[in-house]
């Protein structure tokens, strides 16, 4: 069987960019809700000093993550911001010394059985680094005994446009990537990993198959290069020929989905104790005068990322937090880059016009349908939509919808098909509380 896809233009001109560090900003502004769950509460206050890897946020709800201080320095503020989601979160500001001091209670976790393993990623803080930033210690928690998982397909697909980060981990740092492999099977006992790469990177497909020779549990699937090979459930298809049914989920076909960032950092917290502060991402799009992939501290202002690219922000038509096929546009520069945030993209009107432009009458030509991997009928959801018609969205099957952007992209009337899907899936969660 082959799922839909569509080619997408790559644009991938950082690919051989070395990733540098980039230089501890004057001030970083920290959102204590930075992936799916709720969010935390500041632990710190204004004047407080903190360090690097020092806790500032933390909850007890069962969907979160904590928040460690990506700087060492002086608490500014706990202020309000305003989400790319619309939601107002606490938010730590914190004036750095520019020594980036780590917190002294920084070690390495004890980590024996699966037990501890999981509290141990729990207080590392970190959340799916693909873009989608569910809590890692939440997915990977499974009983074997209940759900029966052998197989953990990493996502090294890669398939949005211009987004090169992850490439960047599997060239740079591909042992981090493998021995985090083999840590999370020997805890969880799985049997088989699959490291899913499109067939656009062949050197990290040479790199990983050399780095991974003595392990034949753990087998690199080169992938066709077309969209949206990373979306969870075709990259799953494709490494195991596991089918991932309407409203199931990876585990009930007995796979476990990690993307490569995330297993690599898996190895390196257990090698250090320094929980998720810094977030490895492109920035890119033409606008950008200086493209490259860089290691920044979270909470970093992207209006800091562009001067440091050299990007000219009247240039800008269109600044994009993540990718252009699934990213969101934002409307603030002083923006922060978050535990989600692979890429910064800024566009200007020449490309937009290549990818946007006024919408006009759908002609029902249908290629919104041939390009949805999932086989849904995107053309009919925003008629539904616009008539508050849940019954009909729920028999659409709407909330199965990925935004994945395929349908917008190649819709010929420039309808804002995904977008819309998001209000209408909105419209049919709501509906289902009441
Ligand atoms: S691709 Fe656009 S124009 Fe064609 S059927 Fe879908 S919504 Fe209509
Ligand atoms: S955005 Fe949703 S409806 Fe459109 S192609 Fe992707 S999965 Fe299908």
């Amino acid at each position: 069987m082959k799922l839909n896809s569509i080619f997408v233009a790559h644009h991938k001109n950082t690919e051989n960019e070395q990733t540098s560090l980039f230089p501890t900003p004057s001030q970083v502004v920290i959102p204590l809700a930075q992936g799916m769950g709720a969010s935390c509460s500041p632990i710190v206050k204004k004047g407080d000093s903190v360090k690097v890897g020092q806790l500032i946020g933390q909850t007890t709800a069962f969907m979160s993550a904590p928040i460690y201080s990506s700087v060492s320095g002086t608490v500014n503020r706990i202020d309000k911001l305003m989400t790319i989601g619309g939601k107002y979160v606490d938010t730590v500001v914190i004036d750095t010394d520019g020594q980036q001091t780590p917190f002294e209670e920084i070690k390495p976790p004890i980590v024996n059985d699966k037990a501890s393993f999981i509290e141990a990623i729990k207080q590392s803080g970190l959340v799916g680094l693909g873009g989608a930033g569910f809590p890692t210690h939440i997915k990977l928690n499974i009983d074997q005994t209940k759900t029966p998982v052998d197989s953990l397909v990493i996502n090294a697909a890669e398939c949005e446009p211009f987004i090169t980060s992850d490439y960047r981990q599997m060239i740079e740092a591909p042992n981090d990537i493998i021995e985090g492999i083999k840590t999370v099977m020997k805890y969880l006992e799985i049997k088989n990993a699959y490291i899913g790469i499109e067939d656009n990177k062949p050197q990290a497909i040479k790199l990983l198959k050399e780095k991974a020779k003595n392990n034949p549990e753990i087998k690199i699937v080169s992938l066709k290069s077309s969209y949206p090979q990373g979306a969870e459930k075709v990259i799953a298809y494709y490494c195991t020929g596991r089918i991932i049914g309407d409203g199931e989920i990876p585990i009930n076909q007995g796979i476990i989905v990690m993307n490569v960032s995330s297993v690599a950092f898996v190895h390196s917290f257990l090698q250090t104790g320094m929980p998720l502060v810094n977030r490895r991402l492109t920035v890119s799009g033409d606008a950008v005068s200086k493209p490259t992939n860089l290691i920044a501290p979270i909470g970093t202002k992207i209006s800091e990322l562009l001067t440091y690219t050299n990007t000219d922000p009247e240039k800008i038509t269109k600044l994009i937090n993540g990718g252009i096929m699934m990213g969101q546009t934002l409307y603030d520069i002083d923006y922060p880059i978050t535990k989600t945030t692979n890429a910064v993209l800024a566009l200007t009107q020449k490309l937009c016009d290549g990818t946007g432009g006024e919408p006009t009458n759908c002609i029902r030509c249908g290629r919104c349908i041939q390009a949805c991997p999932l086989g849904l009928m995107p053309r009919n959801f925003e008629q539904a939509y616009n008539n508050h018609d849940i019954e009909e969205l729920e028999k659409l099957n709407i909330t199965l919808c990925m935004n994945c952007g395929s349908c917008t992209y190649v819709c010929p009337a420039k309808r804002q098909i995904s977008q819309t899907n998001q209000l209408a899936k909105a419209l049919v969660m709501q509906a289902r509380k009441k």
